[in-house]
């Protein structure tokens, strides 16, 4: 398949999207992005790239490292995460508060923010410094050693951080956080903070189409877990509007509010697009609009 020729098309066809919709107002550090970007790519199974628009300019991940995160957390210790956050889609917005009262301070799911910080809190417990492995991982996984964390955005997020903290000590309130609130926040906020551009972040997800192996062909997860958390990225991982991801898409994916997108063909590649337009759920606008562009062209979907 010519991977180089579709990316083309795809942002030829995305172009009058491109700048609809506004950046995540809520961190003003986010809010400063020209909405104007867009740019995509796509990794195959063995690491070769393929890239189009923007897609070697670095943004902020946010929320799409929770599906590293998790991947870490699973890894480390296994089945037992699953006592502390489930598996269904919230239907609620991602910073919501709603659910956690009558579920006992368990969240709805890993990508959702409480369940994020669920999952940070456990990653934190098991290495002791949950933002850092989740920065090596992206380093090893991605091939590129100089990915950092962005201070600005950090201490933007922690500075307007007043829903993230309400949940943490919600959740500690009912004996789901392990680790002092203040501390795990810190993490969460360094974690959502890191920088990378497509290319890298197409790369470092490439467990999840590899069924569990890392880029070094070491295993990091099992089959079954690999396509477990393929799953919850279908059915979880872009905020609440997965149904509609799904039926547009067909593809697991995870969005995060500096507007890139990860999606997984497993067997087959992952791609990362990045336009910080979002739209009312907080999904990158031409950046749903590209992944649909990409199946419908391909066929290559989950379904
Ligand atoms: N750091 C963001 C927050 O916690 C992540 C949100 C997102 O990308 O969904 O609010």
């Amino acid at each position: 398949m010519d991977y180089q020729a579709i990316l083309e098309r795809i942002a030829q066809d995305v172009a009058p999207l491109v700048g609809d919709g506004t950046p995540a107002e809520y961190i003003p550090a986010l809010a400063a992005v020209d909405p104007r970007h867009f740019g995509m790519a796509i990794a195959d199974l063995d690491g070769k790239v393929h890239g189009v628009g923007d897609w070697e300019r670095p943004f902020s991940t946010q929320s799409v490292t929770k599906v590293f995160a998790l991947a870490l957390a699973l890894s480390l210790g296994g089945d037992s995460l699953w006592e502390h956050v489930g598996r269904e889609p919230s239907g609620n917005p991602f910073n919501s508060l709603v659910q956690l009262e009558y579920e006992n301070g368990i969240p709805r799911n890993p990508f959702i923010n409480a369940g994020a910080l669920v999952v940070t809190d456990r990653l934190l417990t098991l290495t002791g410094d949950a933002s850092s492995e989740v920065l090596e991982f992206l380093r090893q996984e991605s091939g590129n050693p100089e990915l950092a964390f962005d201070p600005e955005v950090a201490e933007s997020e922690s500075a307007h951080g007043d829903r993230n903290a309400a949940l943490a000590h919600f959740m500690a309130s009912y004996g789901n956080i392990a680790n002092p609130v203040p501390a795990l926040l810190d993490h969460y906020f360094w974690q959502c903070s890191i920088e990378m551009n497509c290319a890298d972040l197409a790369r470092a997800a490439r467990f999840l189409a590899r069924h569990g192996l890392r880029a070094d062909g070491s295993r990091l997860l099992t089959r079954s877990e690999a396509k477990q958390i393929n799953a919850v990225m279908l059915t979880c991982g872009t905020y609440d509007a997965a149904g509609e991801f799904a039926y547009r898409v067909g593809l697991p994916g995870k969005s995060g509010v500096g507007g890139g997108i990860v999606a997984v063909v497993p067997g087959r590649c992952t791609l990362c697009v990045w336009s910080p337009g979002l739209d009312g759920q907080g999904n990158s606008v031409a950046g749903v609009a590209a992944l649909d562009r990409f199946t419908t062209l391909t066929g290559l979907s989950v379904f």
